[in-house]
């Protein structure tokens, strides 16, 4: 599965905003949007023209995308089967992002940003149900669990995710056992659970045009 692999930081440049993809760093004064908060490029700074309409509704998109490290193709995908689907699309559309197996591993602690938590399901260190699962956009659904595999805890990277999970408030949608690394789904992802800063409806606007 195709996955942007250039730096992330610049990706928050070119929103404006933190969009947290680098874990601790984040929180730090290492930050790029505290120390360069302007856009990328030769003329990053010189730009600064306020952007409207097609351009908000743009941003809005590649915002979420960039969080949540989809591409184009899936993130249209999300949009189609939302669209299909009784209730409120731009809900709908957000709610499949979060139930991404690599976001869960993110929500549950088990790695410090969502990029880090796609490798820990990517490498085969995550079960769901008792089965191996190593598809970060898997999607979960009421009553799974999701545990880290026996053999995987010893690993460094790991061990580090039950100390940072000790320390993490899952959202309500699921229950953590944070010394054990299980988490278990008990709902699904209300909007008012999904504490990010983008605006659905302009991406709903966008695709319906
Ligand atoms: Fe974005 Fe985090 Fe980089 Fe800051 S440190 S620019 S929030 S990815």
């Amino acid at each position: 599965m195709a996955r942007y692999t250039g730096p992330v930081c610049r990706l928050c440049r070119r929103e404006g905003t933190k969009l947290f993809l680098k874990g601790t760093r984040c929180f730090s004064d290492k930050c790029a949007i505290e120390k360069r908060n302007f856009a990328p490029g030769q003329h990053g700074k010189d730009r600064k023209a306020k952007i409207v309409g097609y351009g908000l509704q743009l941003r809005e998109k590649q915002k979420a995308k960039r969080i949540y490290f989809t591409l184009e193709g899936q993130f249209r995908a999300y949009y189609e089967k939302a669209t299909n689907a009784p209730g409120v699309t731009g809900e709908l559309l957000l709610q499949q992002l979060e139930r991404r197996l690599d976001n869960v591993a993110f929500r549950m602690g088990l790695a410090t940003s969502r990029r880090q938590a796609r490798q820990v399901v990517r490498h085969g260190h995550v079960e769901v149900n008792g089965r191996k699962v190593n598809i970060p956009s898997f999607q979960v659904k009421v009553g799974d669990e999701i545990r880290v595999r026996e053999n995987s805890k010893k690993l460094t990277l790991l061990e580090i995710s039950r100390e940072f999970a000790s320390h993490q408030v899952p959202p309500q949608w699921i229950t953590m056992d944070a010394a054990n690394l299980v988490g278990k789904i008990i709902a699904l992802p209300k909007r008012e659970d999904i504490n990010l800063p983008v605006n659905e409806q302009l991406i709903v606007e966008l695709y319906s045009k």
